[in-house]
């Protein structure tokens, strides 16, 4: 008999799980998202793909590039995937260094990227004023996508190879027996499971904490904004991080998103936000993104007159390490955790999709999970006070590090 293998969330990082174990063969598998696919997380996401030099990063962002093809290939589903490149903007001599060593590594790679300087990276981006920034790496090979879309094609790529996808099913909680695990309870009542991989975002903790399992994974508001520039902004121009000011953008239809890696970052209890929160939003913090904002100002003057389109203040779960948590739950046999993206959870969600599967699997894994293990952090996760304050810093610390040394 086939084992039978749920999937619990239907985000985009549950859907890419649901669609590696379909197509593996590795049993019959059912996703279960208590409300529609994509509602939580995942809508409002910004929907970038950045690609660095760095043997995790790397590999991973290669493959959700291939993967992203294929499946539009396979399922006729568009993302809205869209290559722009990306500019890393620099102001100080550390931040410049750290971007030569990446271009170090991108020509290792045969990558066409290069070091730029301002004047440069205001005729690749029309609203840049040149002498904001000291120089530029021009790194050719990110873009973004609609994430929603990025969902939809990976839940219909699952149901062509036999995944079941199951909508308005809320899990309740999840049995075990013996040490294994042996099914869940849901509004509509009890599935019997032989696996049973957790991919429910920042609901993921609540769910494992009744089993006595305390995942270090907290969340934090995360922002951006839609700004209607003048001139508008050609579909396709170059996005941008600053790593040194926290922020990042794009174009978006015509508009210029803008959005904030911010320190001090707000903690949210995810069991104390309102239910249901289906395509819901936090309320707007103009305080907290201000400062962030007079810096993105500095670099694109345009920004200091564009009305602001919308305000995006959504939830998203992080690690003290930046890193996700992917792979066994401690102490349960046939429980998998694929959670905690610390805003990655579109870029990651392929080869998250493929790890959670080669473990399924027992095979040998392509991608290199070992520093995403959950059970690095031990029992620390059972400390709330201690976990959102590393989650607090490390939104902003993740951020500088992650876009200025490969890894
Ligand atoms: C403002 C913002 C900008 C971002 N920008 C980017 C970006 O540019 N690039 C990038 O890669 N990432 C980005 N991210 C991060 C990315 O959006 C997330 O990492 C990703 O969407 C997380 O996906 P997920 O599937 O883990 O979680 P979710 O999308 O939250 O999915 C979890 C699902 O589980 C369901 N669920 C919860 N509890 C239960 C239950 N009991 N029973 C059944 N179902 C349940 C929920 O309804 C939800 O649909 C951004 C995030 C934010 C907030």
């Amino acid at each position: 008999m086939a084992r039978k293998i749920v999937v619990v969330g239907g985000g985009v990082v549950g859907c890419g799980v649901a669609w590696h174990l379909a197509e593996r063969g590795l049993g019959e598998v059912t996703l279960v998202e208590r409300d529609r696919l994509g509602s939580g997380t995942t809508w409002h996401s910004a929907g970038n793909i950045t690609w660095r030099p760095g043997p995790t990063h790397d590999e991973a962002v290669l493959y959700a590039f291939d993967t992203i093809k294929r499946l539009t290939a396979e399922t006729g589903q568009e993302t809205g995937w869209l290559h722009t490149g990306r500019l890393f903007l620099a102001h100080g001599a550390a931040a410049i260094r750290g971007l030569e060593g990446y271009q170090e590594q991108a020509e290792a790679r045969g990558v066409a990227a290069r070091m730029i300087d301002g004047r440069e990276a205001a005729r690749l981006h029309p609203l840049l004023r040149a002498d904001s920034i000291a120089a530029a790496w021009m790194n050719p090979l990110s873009g973004r996508l609609n994430p929603a879309d990025l969902t939809a094609a990976y839940a219909k790529a699952a149901q062509r190879v036999g995944a079941g996808i199951v909508e308005n099913c809320k899990v309740l909680g999840l049995t075990t027996t013996g040490g294994r695990i042996a099914g869940i309870e849901t509004s509509e009542g009890k599935m019997a499971a032989d696996e049973v991989v957790i991919a429910a975002g920042l609901w993921s903790r609540g769910l494992l904490t009744p089993l006595g399992i305390h995942l270090a994974q907290w969340a934090c508001e995360h922002f951006y904004l839609i700004c209607g520039v003048t001139p508008r902004l050609p579909r396709g121009t170059i996005s941008f991080v600053g790593p040194e000011d926290l922020i990042y953008g794009r174009e978006e239809v015509g508009a210029m998103m803008v959005g904030f890696f911010d320190e001090n970052a707000k903690t949210i209890d995810a069991g104390a936000l309102p239910e249901p929160f289906a395509f819901t939003l936090l309320p707007e913090d103009w305080d907290k993104i201000a400062p962030y904002v007079e810096r993105a100002v500095s670099i694109f003057p345009a920004l200091e007159a564009a009305p602001v389109r919308r305000f995006v203040n959504g939830p998203e779960s992080f690690t003290p390490d930046d890193r996700p948590l992917v792979g066994p739950a401690p102490g349960i046999e046939g429980l998998w955790l694929a959670t905690a993206m610390n805003s990655g959870g579109v870029t990651y969600s392929a080869a998250v999709g493929h790890m959670v599967a080669d473990m399924v699997a027992g095979t040998a894994p392509r991608f290199d999970a070992t520093n995403f293990a959950p059970a690095r952090f031990g029992e620390r996760g059972r400390d709330k006070a201690w976990l959102k304050c590393e989650v607090s810093a490390v939104v902003s610390r993740g951020y500088r590090e992650t876009n200025l040394v490969a890894g």
